[in-house]
């Protein structure tokens, strides 16, 4: 505003108000360029194209004008909206998921992709039939819960017991059988609100170890307060350990609000009593799948960067957030460097995982399959934090290439994004790729309201705004570029 009204010398550079009020709003939002296809944002135009030698000046002006191009694409919007109405819920192993598989193959196809298929492996299936529960005797009233991955079933009719609460996983582990024997577990531990999985990384313990150590301390079921940061009266789901049926007693999470209600019972120092029912379907084998599909390489084919998101979601809400976002993400960042003039030097690879939730099976089917290629994995980056923007890019190079981790850096700056660390996971599904020593990279995304919406029914495709989409379309495909036509090697 300040720069339009106060400094007389601006208004000859500007012909009409109108255009004067275009030029505050670029100013307020530098990354909304709708209006001036072949013209690079302010912040890009300012930057001094130094990248300490290390990019040359023509790669790095196309990456800037790929960023461009991309800023003003709704095609990563437009996937993760298609998949999420087109199939929806998309369960490690079911039907939803086969179509899911089928779907991404044709879109792939319609978008010019090459070397499209399906790379299948069986995992074991689990689905909820029936979960219910409710507090019984003087306080009746129904509890809102989600059956965790893997809970073993209860009787026809639930099982009724007292509630004995504990504060976290730590205590439970640590308490006296006499005192658990009997009755239903609950571990009352919230989830700490952060910016990246920090908080979720702890507050998982107590749904993957929950059914296991109250079933060692004689219990009949075990319940947990949602590993989630929402209020809202949803429960949280997610595996409580790898495999078709994980053993110890049936467990469910918790709705945070009635999480807080038996808390404020037992607060009365009056015994709580809760009817938990449990019924699934449960199958040694159903068959997955990972869909895989390139933009081959003009130089060195045979060199590959690896990027992705994991097509299986949890059932309950669409699997927008957790991970259609990731998989419309990466599939557009590569449709957009492939609508350049020519081929990348090296193959882009995208990997459509198949069911990570239910304990990485389609990251080390991956890994297995593709062992003998893995020396030719340049980098590989996963997508799945959501789609919030990316604030931080993290590596995790050799020491020889930090001057090209910053070169990188530099370009995607302007998108907001700082410099992280040099010990990036590069997500779930690139965690057997990156033990075979491939190098990766985290584009971080802000996780800051991820986990009200994550493996809950709040998570739709309403949730995801277009442009945090653009922008991470804009820092995947300049990464992507960038790492496909560098040379060198990011292992040393
Ligand atoms: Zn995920």
């Amino acid at each position: 505003m300040a720069f339009c009204f106060r400094r007389p010398a601006v208004k000859k550079m500007l012909s009409t108000a109108a255009s004067c009020v275009g030029a505050v709003a670029m100013l307020g939002a530098p990354l909304a360029f709708a209006q001036q296809p072949a013209q690079l944002p302010a912040p890009f135009r300012a930057a001094a194209p130094t990248t300490n030698g290390v990019i040359a000046p023509d790669l790095a002006a196309r990456a800037r004008s790929l960023i461009a191009t991309a800023l003003q694409s709704d095609l990563g919007y437009e996937i993760v909206r298609d998949l999420t109405t087109e199939i929806g819920p998309r369960l490690a192993g079911s039907e939803a998921e086969a179509r899911a598989r089928i779907w991404a193959e044709a879109r792939f196809k319609a978008l010019g992709f090459t070397n499209i298929r399906t790379e299948p492996f069986d995992v074991p299936y689990w689905s909820r039939v029936v979960e219910r529960a409710r507090i019984t005797g003087p306080n009746a009233q129904p509890l809102v819960i989600a059956a965790l991955g893997g809970s073993e079933p209860t009787p026809t009719g639930g099982v009724e017991a007292e509630i004995v609460r504990f504060a976290s996983m730590a205590a439970l582990r640590a308490a006296d059988p006499a005192k658990v024997a009997g009755k239903i577990v609950f571990i009352d531990e919230a989830t700490t609100r952060t910016q990246d999985e920090s908080g979720y990384g702890v507050g998982v313990g107590k749904r993957r170890d929950c059914a296991t150590e109250s079933q060692r301390l004689g219990a009949a079921a075990c319940l947990i307060r949602s590993v989630g940061t929402q209020h809202h009266r949803f429960a949280h789901q997610g595996q409580q350990a790898r495999g078709q049926i994980s053993g110890g007693v049936p467990a469910a999470a918790l709705s945070p609000p009635d999480a807080d209600q038996i808390a404020r019972l037992l607060e009365k120092g009056q015994s709580v009593r809760v009817n938990l029912e449990i019924a699934v379907e449960a199958r040694p084998a159903a068959p997955s799948g990972n869909v895989v599909a390139e933009i081959r390489g003009r130089e060195k084919p045979d060199e590959m960067i690896v990027i992705g998101g994991h097509l299986d979601s949890w059932d309950s809400g669409t699997g927008a957030v957790d991970d259609g976002a990731g998989v419309g993400i990466t599939m557009a960042a590569a449709k957009l460097i492939a609508d350049l003039p020519q081929n990348p030097r090296r193959t882009i690879r995208v990997v459509l995982f198949g069911a990570e939730e239910t304990g990485l099976h389609g990251a080390r089917a991956y890994a297995e399959r593709h062992k003998a290629q893995l020396a030719q994995h340049i980098v590989g980056a996963e997508s799945d934090f959501g789609a919030g923007k990316i604030w931080r890019f993290d590596t995790r190079f050799g020491p020889e290439s930090a001057a090209k981790a910053t070169a990188i850096h530099e370009i995607l700056a302007p998108l907001g994004i700082a410099r992280g660390h040099n010990e990036a996971s590069g997500g779930p599904d690139m965690t057997f790729v990156r033990a075979e020593g491939v190098p990766v990279v985290t584009l971080q995304q802000n996780g800051w309201d991820y986990f009200d919406l994550h493996h809950t029914p709040n998570d739709t495709m309403d949730k995801i705004k277009p442009e945090d989409m653009r922008q991470n379309v804009a820092a995947y495909a300049a990464f992507v570029y960038l790492v496909a036509e560098m040379d060198g090697d990011l292992r040393k």
